[in-house]
Protein backbone atom coordinates (compact mmCIF):
# COMPACT_ATOMS: atom_id res chain seq x y z
CA UNK A 1 0.00 0.00 0.00
CA UNK A 2 1.58 3.48 -0.99
CA UNK A 3 0.87 5.24 1.99
CA UNK A 4 -0.32 9.13 1.25
CA UNK A 5 -1.28 10.45 5.16
CA UNK A 6 0.24 8.51 8.19
CA UNK A 7 0.04 9.13 11.88
CA UNK A 8 2.05 7.58 14.01
CA UNK A 9 1.43 7.18 18.00
CA UNK A 10 -0.24 10.63 17.57
CA UNK A 11 -1.38 12.56 20.86
CA UNK A 12 -2.93 15.93 21.14
CA UNK A 13 -3.81 18.33 24.02
CA UNK A 14 -5.00 21.72 24.36
CA UNK A 15 -3.65 23.61 27.17
CA UNK A 16 -5.46 26.33 28.74
CA UNK A 17 -5.91 27.81 32.04
CA UNK A 18 -8.21 25.33 33.41
CA UNK A 19 -5.26 23.04 32.84
CA UNK A 20 -4.64 20.45 29.52
CA UNK A 21 -7.64 18.51 27.62
CA UNK A 22 -6.38 15.30 25.78
CA UNK A 23 -8.37 15.49 22.33
CA UNK A 24 -6.55 12.90 20.76
CA UNK A 25 -4.70 9.88 22.53
CA UNK A 26 -1.94 7.82 20.91
CA UNK A 27 -3.37 7.83 17.46
CA UNK A 28 -1.89 5.38 14.76
CA UNK A 29 -3.64 5.77 10.89
CA UNK A 30 -2.93 5.01 7.46
CA UNK A 31 -4.46 6.41 4.51
CA UNK A 32 -3.50 5.38 0.80
CA UNK A 33 -3.18 7.45 -1.56
CA UNK A 34 -6.38 7.52 -3.19
CA UNK A 35 -7.87 5.98 -0.53
CA UNK A 36 -11.23 7.77 0.42
CA UNK A 37 -11.71 7.33 4.66
CA UNK A 38 -14.17 8.86 6.88
CA UNK A 39 -13.89 9.58 10.57
CA UNK A 40 -16.99 9.14 12.62
CA UNK A 41 -17.92 9.63 16.36
CA UNK A 42 -19.22 11.72 18.72
CA UNK A 43 -19.09 15.20 19.05
CA UNK A 44 -15.98 16.61 20.78
CA UNK A 45 -14.02 12.94 20.32
CA UNK A 46 -11.47 14.98 18.16
CA UNK A 47 -12.41 14.74 14.76
CA UNK A 48 -11.47 18.24 13.50
CA UNK A 49 -7.86 18.23 15.81
CA UNK A 50 -7.28 14.92 13.69
CA UNK A 51 -7.67 16.77 10.41
CA UNK A 52 -6.05 20.25 11.77
CA UNK A 53 -3.17 17.92 12.56
CA UNK A 54 -3.22 16.38 8.87
CA UNK A 55 -3.23 19.82 7.61
CA UNK A 56 -0.57 20.91 9.89
CA UNK A 57 -2.93 23.45 11.33
CA UNK A 58 -1.59 22.67 15.20
CA UNK A 59 1.13 19.61 15.89
CA UNK A 60 0.74 17.23 17.70
CA UNK A 61 2.04 16.77 21.28
CA UNK A 62 3.35 13.48 21.05
CA UNK A 63 3.76 11.55 17.83
CA UNK A 64 4.45 12.40 14.36
CA UNK A 65 2.14 13.21 10.87
CA UNK A 66 3.78 12.54 7.74
CA UNK A 67 2.07 13.14 3.97
CA UNK A 68 3.47 10.93 1.14
CA UNK A 69 6.96 10.09 3.97
CA UNK A 70 7.19 13.61 5.01
CA UNK A 71 6.84 14.96 8.39
CA UNK A 72 4.10 17.50 8.18
CA UNK A 73 5.46 20.74 9.78
CA UNK A 74 2.91 23.64 8.58
CA UNK A 75 0.19 23.93 5.99
CA UNK A 76 1.04 22.43 2.86
CA UNK A 77 0.49 23.23 -0.72
CA UNK A 78 -0.90 19.26 -1.32
CA UNK A 79 -3.04 19.46 1.37
CA UNK A 80 -6.97 21.13 0.58
CA UNK A 81 -9.50 21.63 3.57
CA UNK A 82 -12.98 22.08 3.70
CA UNK A 83 -14.79 23.14 5.81
CA UNK A 84 -18.47 23.25 7.27
CA UNK A 85 -18.67 27.04 6.81
CA UNK A 86 -18.07 28.28 3.41
CA UNK A 87 -15.66 31.35 4.73
CA UNK A 88 -16.16 32.64 1.33
CA UNK A 89 -15.24 36.72 1.27
CA UNK A 90 -18.62 38.27 0.69
CA UNK A 91 -16.75 41.30 -0.79
CA UNK A 92 -15.59 39.13 -3.82
CA UNK A 93 -17.33 37.63 -6.64
CA UNK A 94 -17.47 33.80 -6.98
CA UNK A 95 -14.42 33.79 -9.50
CA UNK A 96 -12.26 35.87 -7.59
CA UNK A 97 -13.05 33.79 -4.66
CA UNK A 98 -11.67 31.37 -6.19
CA UNK A 99 -8.63 32.87 -7.87
CA UNK A 100 -7.58 33.64 -4.19
CA UNK A 101 -5.66 30.37 -3.37
CA UNK A 102 -3.03 31.45 -6.08
CA UNK A 103 -3.32 34.97 -5.36
CA UNK A 104 -2.02 34.39 -1.73
CA UNK A 105 0.75 31.97 -3.60
CA UNK A 106 1.58 35.18 -6.04
CA UNK A 107 0.30 32.73 -8.59
CA UNK A 108 -2.84 34.54 -10.08
CA UNK A 109 -2.00 34.19 -14.19
CA UNK A 110 -4.38 34.27 -16.93
CA UNK A 111 -4.06 30.35 -17.22
CA UNK A 112 -4.89 30.46 -13.62
CA UNK A 113 -7.99 32.10 -13.91
CA UNK A 114 -8.69 29.40 -17.21
CA UNK A 115 -8.24 26.86 -14.84
CA UNK A 116 -10.71 28.17 -12.77
CA UNK A 117 -13.26 29.18 -15.26
CA UNK A 118 -13.17 25.64 -16.35
CA UNK A 119 -13.52 24.51 -12.68
CA UNK A 120 -16.95 26.49 -12.19
CA UNK A 121 -17.77 25.22 -15.19
CA UNK A 122 -17.58 21.42 -14.33
CA UNK A 123 -18.97 22.46 -11.22
CA UNK A 124 -21.81 24.37 -12.59
CA UNK A 125 -20.90 27.47 -11.42
CA UNK A 126 -19.95 29.06 -15.02
CA UNK A 127 -23.00 31.56 -14.68
CA UNK A 128 -22.38 32.68 -11.51
CA UNK A 129 -18.45 33.58 -12.08
CA UNK A 130 -19.54 37.44 -11.71
CA UNK A 131 -21.40 37.00 -8.74
CA UNK A 132 -21.35 37.92 -5.15
CA UNK A 133 -21.87 34.83 -2.08
CA UNK A 134 -25.10 36.07 -0.52
CA UNK A 135 -26.34 35.98 -4.38
CA UNK A 136 -25.79 32.36 -4.44
CA UNK A 137 -27.93 29.42 -2.06
CA UNK A 138 -26.07 27.51 0.58
CA UNK A 139 -25.43 24.19 -1.87
CA UNK A 140 -23.68 26.85 -4.99
CA UNK A 141 -21.77 28.52 -2.17
CA UNK A 142 -20.35 25.34 -0.67
CA UNK A 143 -19.67 24.27 -4.49
CA UNK A 144 -17.42 27.56 -4.79
CA UNK A 145 -15.62 26.66 -1.48
CA UNK A 146 -15.05 23.49 -3.28
CA UNK A 147 -13.69 24.97 -6.25
CA UNK A 148 -11.54 27.36 -4.22
CA UNK A 149 -10.34 24.11 -2.57
CA UNK A 150 -9.91 22.00 -5.48
CA UNK A 151 -8.24 25.12 -7.56
CA UNK A 152 -4.48 24.20 -6.84
CA UNK A 153 -4.96 20.46 -7.20
CA UNK A 154 -4.24 19.25 -3.98
CA UNK A 155 -3.08 15.89 -3.38
CA UNK A 156 -5.23 14.74 -0.25
CA UNK A 157 -8.99 16.49 0.22
CA UNK A 158 -9.81 17.21 3.98
CA UNK A 159 -13.81 17.51 4.45
CA UNK A 160 -14.84 18.62 7.91
CA UNK A 161 -19.16 18.23 7.84
CA UNK A 162 -18.78 20.05 4.64
CA UNK A 163 -22.42 18.81 3.81
CA UNK A 164 -24.32 19.08 7.23
CA UNK A 165 -25.71 22.81 6.84
CA UNK A 166 -27.41 22.16 3.64
CA UNK A 167 -30.88 20.02 2.83
CA UNK A 168 -30.63 16.53 2.33
CA UNK A 169 -31.65 16.60 -1.54
CA UNK A 170 -28.93 19.36 -2.42
CA UNK A 171 -26.42 17.24 0.27
CA UNK A 172 -26.64 14.29 -1.84
CA UNK A 173 -25.79 15.66 -5.08
CA UNK A 174 -22.80 17.37 -3.53
CA UNK A 175 -21.81 14.16 -1.93
CA UNK A 176 -22.02 12.49 -5.67
CA UNK A 177 -20.14 15.67 -6.83
CA UNK A 178 -17.43 15.24 -4.27
CA UNK A 179 -16.66 11.18 -4.94
CA UNK A 180 -16.80 11.95 -8.83
CA UNK A 181 -14.04 14.18 -8.32
CA UNK A 182 -12.18 12.95 -5.58
CA UNK A 183 -12.24 9.51 -7.42
CA UNK A 184 -11.70 10.73 -11.03
CA UNK A 185 -8.47 12.95 -9.77
CA UNK A 186 -6.89 9.95 -7.44
CA UNK A 187 -7.38 12.88 -4.55
CA UNK A 188 -7.04 10.98 -1.14
CA UNK A 189 -10.15 12.29 1.00
CA UNK A 190 -10.83 12.51 4.53
CA UNK A 191 -14.01 12.90 5.64
CA UNK A 192 -15.57 13.96 8.51
CA UNK A 193 -19.08 13.50 9.01
CA UNK A 194 -21.53 13.13 11.39
CA UNK A 195 -24.06 10.87 9.25
CA UNK A 196 -23.44 7.34 9.45
CA UNK A 197 -24.93 7.17 6.05
CA UNK A 198 -23.05 9.43 4.47
CA UNK A 199 -19.96 7.89 5.66
CA UNK A 200 -21.13 4.02 4.59
CA UNK A 201 -22.10 5.96 1.22
CA UNK A 202 -18.75 7.82 0.40
CA UNK A 203 -16.02 5.87 1.73
CA UNK A 204 -13.80 2.98 1.10
CA UNK A 205 -12.95 2.44 5.02
CA UNK A 206 -14.84 4.22 7.91
CA UNK A 207 -12.36 4.95 11.33
CA UNK A 208 -15.22 5.00 14.47
CA UNK A 209 -13.61 7.22 16.87
CA UNK A 210 -14.63 6.35 20.97
CA UNK A 211 -15.87 9.31 23.05
CA UNK A 212 -12.85 11.92 24.54
CA UNK A 213 -10.25 11.60 23.98
CA UNK A 214 -10.05 10.47 20.85
CA UNK A 215 -8.74 6.87 20.30
CA UNK A 216 -9.46 4.60 17.06
CA UNK A 217 -12.88 2.20 18.44
CA UNK A 218 -12.51 0.16 14.93
CA UNK A 219 -12.53 0.38 11.41
CA UNK A 220 -14.82 -0.45 8.81
CA UNK A 221 -14.30 -2.22 5.43
CA UNK A 222 -16.91 -1.14 2.79
CA UNK A 223 -17.53 -3.85 0.33
CA UNK A 224 -16.81 -3.29 -3.01
CA UNK A 225 -20.17 -2.92 -4.29
CA UNK A 226 -20.41 0.09 -1.99
CA UNK A 227 -17.76 1.33 -2.72
CA UNK A 228 -17.30 1.27 -6.70
CA UNK A 229 -20.31 3.23 -6.78
CA UNK A 230 -21.81 6.41 -6.66
CA UNK A 231 -23.14 7.82 -3.27
CA UNK A 232 -26.75 8.38 -4.14
CA UNK A 233 -26.73 4.63 -6.34
CA UNK A 234 -24.96 2.73 -3.63
CA UNK A 235 -27.61 3.45 -1.02
CA UNK A 236 -29.63 1.35 -3.34
CA UNK A 237 -26.96 -1.53 -3.26
CA UNK A 238 -28.41 -4.83 -1.47
CA UNK A 239 -25.46 -4.22 0.70
CA UNK A 240 -26.21 -0.95 2.31
CA UNK A 241 -28.45 -1.71 4.79
CA UNK A 242 -26.45 -4.48 6.28
CA UNK A 243 -23.24 -2.14 6.21
CA UNK A 244 -25.31 0.68 7.53
CA UNK A 245 -26.54 -1.39 10.36
CA UNK A 246 -23.06 -2.77 11.36
CA UNK A 247 -21.70 0.83 11.16
CA UNK A 248 -24.80 1.66 13.69
CA UNK A 249 -23.95 -1.02 15.96
CA UNK A 250 -20.57 -0.31 16.18
CA UNK A 251 -21.27 3.17 17.39
CA UNK A 252 -23.61 2.19 19.69
CA UNK A 253 -20.91 -0.11 21.52
CA UNK A 254 -20.65 0.64 25.26
CA UNK A 255 -17.33 2.01 25.79
CA UNK A 256 -14.53 -1.26 25.88
CA UNK A 257 -16.65 -2.75 23.05
CA UNK A 258 -19.31 -5.71 23.37
CA UNK A 259 -18.94 -7.36 19.41
CA UNK A 260 -22.17 -9.23 20.32
CA UNK A 261 -24.25 -6.46 20.98
CA UNK A 262 -26.47 -6.09 17.85
CA UNK A 263 -27.84 -2.32 16.83
P1 LIG B 1 -15.02 17.07 17.18
O1 LIG B 1 -14.60 17.71 15.91
O2 LIG B 1 -14.99 15.57 17.15
O3 LIG B 1 -16.35 17.56 17.66
P2 LIG B 1 -12.81 18.60 18.34
O4 LIG B 1 -11.59 18.08 17.71
O5 LIG B 1 -13.34 19.88 17.85
O6 LIG B 1 -13.96 17.46 18.30
O7 LIG B 1 -12.56 18.74 19.91
C1 LIG B 1 -12.02 17.71 20.70
C2 LIG B 1 -11.92 18.20 22.13
O8 LIG B 1 -10.95 19.24 22.21
C3 LIG B 1 -13.22 18.79 22.67
O9 LIG B 1 -13.30 18.46 24.03
C4 LIG B 1 -13.03 20.28 22.47
O10 LIG B 1 -13.77 21.00 23.42
C5 LIG B 1 -11.55 20.44 22.68
N1 LIG B 1 -10.99 21.55 21.88
C6 LIG B 1 -11.09 21.68 20.54
N2 LIG B 1 -10.44 22.77 20.11
C7 LIG B 1 -9.91 23.36 21.23
C8 LIG B 1 -9.11 24.53 21.46
N3 LIG B 1 -8.71 25.32 20.45
N4 LIG B 1 -8.76 24.80 22.73
C9 LIG B 1 -9.13 24.01 23.75
N5 LIG B 1 -9.89 22.89 23.60
C10 LIG B 1 -10.27 22.55 22.36
MG1 LIG C 1 -15.57 19.05 14.64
Amino acid sequence: MDVMLRLSGVSHAYVGPAGALLAVDGLNLDVATGEFVSLVGPSGCGKTTILNLMAGLIRPSRGRVEIAGEAVTGPDPRIGYMLQQDYLFPWRNIRDNALIGFEIAGERSPEAERRIDRLLAEFGLAGTARRYPHELSGGMRQRAALVRTLAREPEVLLLDEPFSSLDLLIRLQLEDLVWETVRRRGVTAVLVTHDLEEAAAMSDRVVILEASPGRIRSVLDVPASIRTRLPSEARWDPDFGPLFQRLRSLIREPEGGNAGHAG
